[in-house]
């Protein structure tokens, strides 16, 4: 397959920056899924240990759901997992994204419960394979079991993530790259302890060493046009993954906050897309989407003027 336009798209300087950030993103989520996973199981056992209550192993009989994101009426065997799942949040009072919960699989499956400490959106996500960095490190921050974690370092790189998410136009600056470099440096070592976290160090520091318009990571030396083509075919299946991610988080997150979606960024992701042809094909029913939204606060603008 050719990708002449995602090579073209390789010559900005700041979109090789969003994509680069992106990559290394996606290392760290790699690199904490086992460990995620593994410390979900602990604390759940912990959580059972410590509440004679849950130590009886009941489950739900009574078919409590969450409503939208509110969950206010429930049996006393979800309403004692719930105030379990307050009393191990870092920030109870904030909001939490009952939304993402399946309180009848509290008592059995542990990743249920590290749900209600992530970012809305993740109803059906079963491992923390499925999920983003986002809403690993939103795990790794809201949740008092990883209490031996610097939270200074995780916060930073969470912030990181959300600047670059929300970047309309796709683009961060080499200094924006340096403050976001060091973060993740930081944080890494951190978390040295964790097995996958080291590989993932070396992806990541391979990535940002490397310029991407002549090399492809994880290659020495490119031998012939196979290795670069399976390259440039991995690099155009991240890409996409993390432009979708970006484009949903920036349509939804909006309409979520209650925030009237700002126009000017709504067009400019939309000039962005329709810039590159291969983009504008891929995400059409993103494209459809934003179109109807553009549309919708016009309208509403043209009536208030
Ligand atoms: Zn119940």
């Amino acid at each position: 397959m050719v990708h002449e336009e995602l090579l073209a798209r390789l010559n900005e300087a700041g979109y090789k920056n969003w994509l680069k950030a992106g990559y290394c993103l996606l290392r760290v989520k790699e690199g904490l899924c086992e460990f995620m996973d593994q410390e979900m199981r602990t604390f759940h056992k912990t959580v059972i240990k410590n509440n004679t209550a849950l130590q009886r192993g009941q489950t739900c009989r009574y078919n409590c759901r969450p409503k939208a994101n509110q969950f206010q009426s429930a049996c006393p065997v979800c309403d004692e997992w719930r105030n379990e799942i307050l009393r191990h949040h870092t920030k109870p009072y904030g909001i939490i994204n009952w939304g993402n919960c399946k309180p009848w699989l509290w008592p059995t499956e542990p990743w249920e419960l590290a749900k209600a400490f992530m970012p809305r959106g993740h109803a059906d996500k079963y491992r923390a394979e499925q999920c983003d960095a986002a809403a690993l490190l939103n795990v790794l921050h809201l949740c008092d079991h990883f209490h031996f974690i610097n939270q200074a370092l995780v916060t930073q790189v969470i912030h990181c993530r959300n600047e670059l998410m929300h970047s309309c136009e796709m683009q961060v600056s080499d200094q924006w790259m340096g403050r976001f470099q060091k973060s993740l440096q930081e944080l890494i070592r951190h978390l040295h302890h964790i097995p996958a976290m080291n590989a993932a160090s070396q992806q990541i520091h391979e990535m940002l060493s490397v310029d991407l318009s002549l090399n492809f990571p994880g290659v020495d030396s490119v031998d012939g046009e196979d290795t670069e083509e399976v390259e440039i075919e991995s690099l155009s299946q991240w890409e996409t993954e993390l432009l979708r991610e970006s484009i949903k988080e920036q349509l939804d997150n909006d309409e979520h906050e209650g925030r009237p979606v700002d126009l000017k960024k709504l067009q400019t992701l939309h000039r962005f897309l329709r810039g590159h042809k291969d983009l504008e094909k891929q995400f059409r029913t993103e494209l459809d989407s934003i179109e109807v939204l553009e549309e919708q606060m016009q309208k509403s603008f043209n009536k208030e003027r």
